[in-house]
């Protein structure tokens, strides 16, 4: 359910289970996407007063989480008055941002210490807008980009490969690299099979090894244009070794699984492991490194 959650350092201000987009590959089910709880109108002026004044990371998402900018964008002016925040990581697809009244009120709530990321699941609109299953849905996203690089956010865009896209998975990197768009990193995540995922699995599922094979052109290509690459949910048994450090531990501590087979790798400290719902369909064969 939506409210405020804190672990340790980190923050997380869960918006909404709402969203205006309906990816195919969404890892909420329709059902929650339609309940469409959020935060309540009067919760929202006591939430700044829950931040612990240490914390480091706020990540603010959803759903869609500038559904209710109303509420967001004067609670982002509040957190940066009030917190040191490290990093503020928005969670957004960024269509909401190509609308010029949200721009204006956002443009004074960013600061230098804010990380926006947005998907970018192909280099067509065409592709793109049939994987979020909403008309016009890429050519909002670039256009929340573009605003967004007139502010000092750094950028990141994400890549949710699967089997409607892994055949153009370079060339997507290809293309983000020399958009002329101010991208700072592209993150490639592999597949959260729950909810909409999982119902669609027949439809999308590629094991991880093969959509990292598909896509090393792709990082190569956007690391030599300067863009800081990484790759999301993969254990590394499923990367090729030149990619191994690109690997993040990306995966929610709660939601990582390793299999029997991984007791024995050598690689198990520094795996992030995969998650259970992909550990649980048993979908993806594991390689441990032996002795
Ligand atoms: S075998 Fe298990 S621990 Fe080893 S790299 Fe693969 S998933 Fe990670």
């Amino acid at each position: 359910m939506p409210g405020l959650f804190l672990d340790s350092d980190d923050v997380c201000l869960y918006v909404t289970e709402k969203c205006n987009s309906n990816c195919i590959m969404c890892p909420m089910s329709l059902d929650t996407r339609k309940r469409g709880e959020g935060i309540a109108e009067d919760q929202w002026e006591a939430l700044p007063d829950r931040i612990p004044a240490e914390a480091k990371h706020l990540t603010i998402t959803g759903g869609e989480p500038f559904l209710d900018y109303e509420h967001v964008i004067p609670f982002m002016e509040e957190v940066n008055e009030r917190f040191q925040f490290e990093e503020i990581l928005v969670l957004t697809n960024g269509r909401i941002l190509a609308h010029p009244e949200v721009r204006e009120q956002l443009a004074n709530a960013v600061t230098d210490r804010y990380c926006f990321a947005i998907p970018i699941h192909a280099s067509d609109p065409k592709l793109h807008d049939a994987i979020t299953q909403s008309p016009g849905s890429f050519s909002q996203a670039v256009q929340g980009i573009r605003f967004l690089s007139e502010t000092n956010a750094r950028i990141e865009v994400r890549i949710v490969a699967h089997r409607m896209n892994v055949e153009i998975l370079n060339k997507v990197f290809e293309n983000l690299s020399a958009s002329g768009l101010r991208i700072d990193i592209i993150n490639l995540v592999a597949m959260e099979m729950t909810g909409c995922a999982a119902r669609n699995r027949a439809k999308l599922w590629v094991n991880y090894k093969d959509v990292a094979l598909a896509a090393e052109e792709g990082v190569s290509a956007a690391i030599r244009h300067g863009i800081n690459v990484g790759l999301y949910n993969f254990p590394i048994c499923s990367l090729p070794e030149k990619l191994w450090p690109l690997a993040r531990n990306s995966i929610t501590p709660y939601k990582v699984r390793y299999g029997e087979e991984c007791q024995a790798c050598l690689m198990r400290s520094a795996c992030g492991g995969m998650f259970y719902s992909t550990f649980e369909l048993g979908l993806n064969p594991v390689y441990p490194f032996l002795r």
